[in-house]
C-alpha cells in the first residue's frame, strides 16, 4: 500500500466533539493604485464549522500559535496556494504572486522551510509565484532567527516581505538587520486623519524613507478612496485593503484576476552606487554619526516637482541658519518658499546644473528666515550641493550650507564706505592711505594709484614710495622714522612736505590705530594739497 506522508496534520479534522472543520484560503489582491493593475494576493485563513459557519484567524490563531498547531496551519495554506497557483499554470490562467503569513513560532520550527520546499516541489511552482510575510514583531523579538529564516528563503529565491509595519516598535534598526524585500504598512494602526494629521506626517516618513531603501510599500487596510489617493500622493501606489477588495473566496479570487490586467511590484528610487542607504538612515550608523558631528552645515533635501522638502538636516545646520529655530521649525519645509522669485530661479539653476554634471554645485542666495522666537531676518546662505539619487519623479540631494549674510554685510559696507571716500576725496583734493605695522604694507587710495601709478598693495613701505622720488631724498629720513615711531605706538604725526619732482606742497597726516591691547596696528596716512593763500 502506498501511503502519502503529507508534511503536516490537520488538527482541525480531528475536533472531539465531532464537529471537524474546514479550512479554506481566503485571497485578498493587491492593486497599483495608479495603474488600476494587479500586482498579487495575501492567502488568508480561514475555518469553516459545520454549525458556526466561517470562522475569522481572530479566533483560532492564538491558540494554535500556543499548542504549535500552527505550523500545520501555515503549511496547509501554504499547501492550498501551491495547489492555486499549479492550476493557474496548467489552466494558463492569469496568475500573481501570492503571500502566505508565516507565524513567527515557526521562525523556531526547524525544518519548516525544508517542509514548504517539500510542498513547493510537490505542485512544482516556481518561488516567484510565491511570496513569505513576517510580522515586524517577529523581527524585534528574535532578530538572529529571522535573519537564518530570510537567508533560507532568500537561498530559494523567496521574496520576502515585513507584515504589520507600524504595529510594533518599528526600530529602523530593522532595516539594517533584516534584509526584506517588501515592506507593508497597515494603515489600521493609525489613528488620526492622514490628510493633513500627524497620521500623515508619520506615513509619508515612513515611506519615504523605504523608498530611498529601495524597498517597495504596500499599503493595508485601505477603506477608502481618499486613503488610496493619499497613498498613491506621496509614492506609495501598492494598495491592499477593502477599498478594492475584500478576501475573496478562491473561485471569485480568480474571477477577479481574469477580469482585471495583472503588473508588478517594483522599487522605484535608486540611491548612487556608493551610498549604503540602510546605514545612511540608520541613526545608529557611522553615516549618521559622520553626518552628525563631523561635517559642517548640512541637511538632506527631495527636488519632486518643482518642490524641496528637507528630510533630514544636522543641528549645525539649524544653527547656522541663527534665528533659534528648530529642527521641527525646519524638517519638511520647502527652503525655496524664503526666496524671492530671482533666488528661486538661482537655486533651481543649481540643482539642474548638479544633476547635468553629477558633481558639486554652488550658489548664494538670500532668504527671509521667520523663527517662533525672533521673528524675521534677511540671511544670505552659500550652499554647496551634490545629487545622491534619482528615480522618475524625484531626486536626493545632499546640501552643506554657510551662513554668510555677516561677510555680505561686511563687503556691501566696504564698497559703500570706498564709493563714498571716492567722490570725497575727488572733491578735497586728498590722498590717503592705510600702512598696517606688522607687515610694513601700505594700501593706496584710488587717486594714489591713478596719480602716482601705485599697485593695490606696496610692500616694505615707505621704501617704494622714497625710491619712487614721491617723497624726495630731503625728507626720506624723517618719514622713515615717522613709521618707526608709529611702530613705537605713536598717535599722531603731521607735517607739511614737498612731493614728487615737483616738491610740490603737501599737509601730510597720519593717525595710528591700536588694537584691544593697546598695541599699534595700522596708521591712515593723508597728504592734502596746500594751497597758497596769498596767491
Ligand atoms: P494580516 O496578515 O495583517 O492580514 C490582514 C488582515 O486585515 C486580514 O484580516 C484582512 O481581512 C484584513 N483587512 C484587509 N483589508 C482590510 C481593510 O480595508 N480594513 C480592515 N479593517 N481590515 C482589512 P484577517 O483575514 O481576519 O486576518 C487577521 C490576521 O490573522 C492576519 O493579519 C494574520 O496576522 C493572521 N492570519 C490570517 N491567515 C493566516 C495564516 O494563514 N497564517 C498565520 N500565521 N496567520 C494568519
Ligand atoms: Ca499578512
Ligand atoms: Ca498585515
Amino acid at each position: 500500500m502506498n501511503i502519502q506522508m503529507y508534511p503536516y496534520d490537520e488538527p482541525w479534522k480531528n475536533s472531539d466533539d465531532g464537529d471537524a472543520c474546514e479550512l479554506l484560503a481566503y485571497y485578498q489582491p493587491q492593486y497599483n493604485h495608479a495603474t488600476g493593475l494587479i500586482v498579487g494576493a495575501e492567502a488568508l485563513a480561514r475555518m469553516i464549522h459545520p454549525k458556526r459557519g466561517l470562522i475569522p484567524p481572530s479566533e483560532f490563531i492564538a491558540s494554535m500559535e500556543e499548542t504549535g498547531q500552527i505550523t500545520s496551519l501555515d503549511l496547509a495554506i501554504f499547501e492550498k496556494v501551491c495547489v492555486l497557483q499549479r492550476k493557474c499554470l496548467d489552466e494558463h490562467l492569469a496568475m500573481v504572486p501570492i503571500s502566505i503569513n508565516v507565524s513567527r513560532k515557526n521562525l523556531f520550527v526547524e525544518d519548516f522551510v525544508d517542509r514548504m520546499e517539500v510542498i513547493r516541489k510537490k505542485y512544482d511552482v516556481p518561488v516567484k509565484y510565491l511570496r513569505v510575510e513576517l510580522t515586524e514583531s517577529a523581527a524585534e523579538d528574535s532578530v538572529d532567527r529571522v535573519i537564518a529564516f530570510l537567508s533560507k528563503l532568500h537561498a530559494l529565491g523567496y521574496i520576502v516581505e515585513m507584515d504589520d509595519f507600524g504595529s510594533g516598535y518599528s526600530s529602523l534598526n530593522i532595516f539594517k538587520n533584516v534584509d526584506f524585500d517588501i515592506i507593508k504598512l497597515d494603515l489600521c494602526f493609525l489613528q488620526g486623519n492622514l490628510n493633513g494629521g500627524k497620521a500623515g506626517t508619520i506615513v509619508s516618513s515612513i515611506v519615504r524613507m523605504c523608498q530611498w531603501l529601495g524597498l517597495p510599500v504596500i499599503a493595508e487596510g485601505v477603506e477608502d478612496i481618499f486613503q488610496a489617493d493619499f497613498m498613491k500622493s506621496i509614492g506609495c501606489e501598492y494598495i491592499q485593503g477593502y477599498f478594492y477588495s475584500k478576501p475573496l473566496p478562491e473561485s471569485n479570487f480568480l474571477q477577479k484576476l481574469s477580469g482585471d490586467a495583472i503588473g508588478a511590484i517594483v522599487p522605484q528610487l535608486s540611491l548612487i552606487k556608493t551610498m549604503d542607504a540602510g546605514s545612511f538612515w540608520s541613526p545608529e550608523s557611522q553615516e549618521t554619526l559622520i553626518f552628525s558631528n563631523y561635517v559642517g552645515a548640512a541637511a538632506i533635501f527631495e527636488w519632486t516637482d518643482e518642490k524641496i522638502e528637507l528630510l533630514r538636516l544636522n543641528e549645525k545646520y539649524v544653527r547656522e541658519l541663527g534665528m533659534n529655530m528648530t529642527e521641527k521649525e525646519l524638517i519638511s519645509g520647502d527652503p525655496t518658499a524664503s526666496m524671492d522669485e530671482v533666488n528661486k530661479t538661482k537655486y533651481k539653476d543649481m540643482l539642474r546644473r548638479a544633476v547635468e554634471s553629477a558633481d558639486e554645485q554652488e550658489c548664494e542666495t538670500w532668504r527671509i528666515v521667520r523663527s517662533q522666537c525672533c521673528g524675521e531676518e534677511r540671511v544670505c546662505i552659500r550652499s554647496t550641493v551634490r545629487m545622491i539619487g534619482k528615480s522618475d519623479i524625484s531626486t536626493l540631494f545632499y546640501v552643506s550650507i554657510r551662513n554668510i549674510t555677516a561677510e555680505k554685510a561686511r563687503f556691501t559696507d566696504l564698497v559703500d564706505t570706498e564709493r563714498r571716500f571716492k567722490a570725497a576725496s575727488e572733491q578735497a583734493n586728498i590722498y590717503f592711505w592705510e600702512y598696517t605695522v606688522a607687515t610694513k604694507e601700505m594700501r593706496p587710495c584710488f587717486r594714489c594709484m591713478r596719480d602716482l601709478g601705485l599697485p593695490p598693495l606696496v610692500i616694505n613701505y615707505p621704501e617704494p614710495a622714497i625710491e619712487a622720488g614721491i617723497f624726495p631724498p630731503e625728507v626720506a629720513d624723517m618719514y622713515r622714522d615717522w613709521h618707526r615711531q608709529i611702530a613705537e605706538g605713536v598717535e599722531h604725526l603731521e607735517a607739511i612736505i614737498p612731493l614728487t619732482v615737483g616738491r610740490v606742497p603737501f599737509h601730510v597726516r597720519y593717525t595710528t590705530e591700536f588694537d584691544s591691547m593697546g598695541n599699534p596696528v595700522k596708521a591712515y596716512g593723508s597728504a592734502t594739497l596746500v594751497v597758497d593763500a596769498d596767491k
